[in-house]
């Protein structure tokens, strides 16, 4: 009875030819669909030559693009203790340690200090790609720590955030960083020294809440996601449909939370233009004439 049999052929096993094309040579635009060479890429920032769309930037490539030449980096041999012993799908400590492995860095930030246009500037830069750019114990002590290098040594402050909020496999622990941080921001404040923060997709959560948006100017990426709580919690929680483009940068602009929206590819001159005016106007403050027995405040004259 062969003749209604359809006789199938076993699924040939994969061939071991390799692809002619090698891997991660070429990327697709999500927004637009265009196939970008990777080196072209590279070349406008991360950013899509023919749509605009920002791809995410790595904090090493992120300070590559605001310093002018070398930076010098501090506290990169800070780790996370696990002080929970916190375990979810799997053990905390088995996830940093394949965080470590896989990015080179011993946590989410790199903080550095180096020009940006001339400006001596403390940056802190986070990393999206080390478990969500969460905040755990490490990331606050090192970024509290570049608020108090720009203090003692009079220096201007950038943090760049990219960030799901606080590490909760830290708990409670991650959350006082905010307060750490927000309270060094405060003496920074004092001081009268200027910090830029720079919002990338994404920035939500603890980070939002806290330093994120307390720049003296907040610059955010393009069509950044920058919440604290996610859209599907805030439509449970109010009941209501959310509006169009909620919570992204152009949304959160109009409505008064971000002072600028700006192109990557601009985004340095932007905040060198931000840091020239705010130390501009500090050195307007200061006395000009010394009076005598009173040491000055300390030469703080802008670059030009
Ligand atoms: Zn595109």
């Amino acid at each position: 009875m062969a003749w209604f049999k359809k006789v199938r052929k076993p699924i040939e096993p994969q061939s071991d030819k390799p692809s002619r094309v090698p891997e991660g040579l070429w990327v697709k635009c999500p927004s637009c669909g265009e196939i970008i060479y990777n080196k072209d890429l590279a070349a406008t920032l991360s950013v899509c030559p023919k749509c605009a769309h920002h791809f995410r930037l790595g904090a090493a490539d992120r300070l590559r693009m605001l310093f002018d030449g070398e930076w010098q980096e501090y506290d990169n041999g800070l780790r996370s203790t696990d002080p929970l012993t916190f375990v979810d799908t799997k053990p905390y400590r088995k996830r940093l340690e394949a965080s470590i492995e896989a990015s080179g860095l011993n946590d989410a930030v790199i903080c550095a200090t180096g020009r940006i246009e001339g400006i001596d500037t403390s940056v802190a830069a986070m990393e999206y790609g080390f478990i969500g750019g969460s905040m755990g114990v490490v990331v606050g002590e090192k970024i509290t720590r570049a608020i108090e290098r720009a203090l003692e040594r009079r220096l201007a402050l950038v943090i760049v955030s990219s960030s799901g909020g606080a590490r909760m496999m830290e708990g409670a622990l991650s959350l006082m960083q905010m307060a750490k941080i927000s309270g060094a921001l405060g003496r920074l404040d004092r001081a009268r020294l200027p910090y830029v923060s720079v919002l990338t997709d994404p920035t939500t959560g603890g980070v939002t809440a806290s330093f994120a948006m307390l720049g003296d100017a907040n610059i955010a990426e393009p069509k950044a996601l920058i919440g604290f709580a996610g859209p599907r919690v805030i439509e449970q929680t109010i009941r209501q449909k959310l509006p169009e483009g909620f919570q992204r940068s152009e949304f959160l602009l109009e409505r008064g939370m971000l002072d600028m929206v700006v192109d990557r590819r601009e985004l340095k001159a932007s905040i060198a233009r931000v840091l020239r005016f705010a130390l501009a106007s500090e050195a307007r403050r200061r006395p000009v004439v010394a009076v005598p027995g009173i040491s000055a405040p300390d030469a703080f004259v802008p670059q030009p």
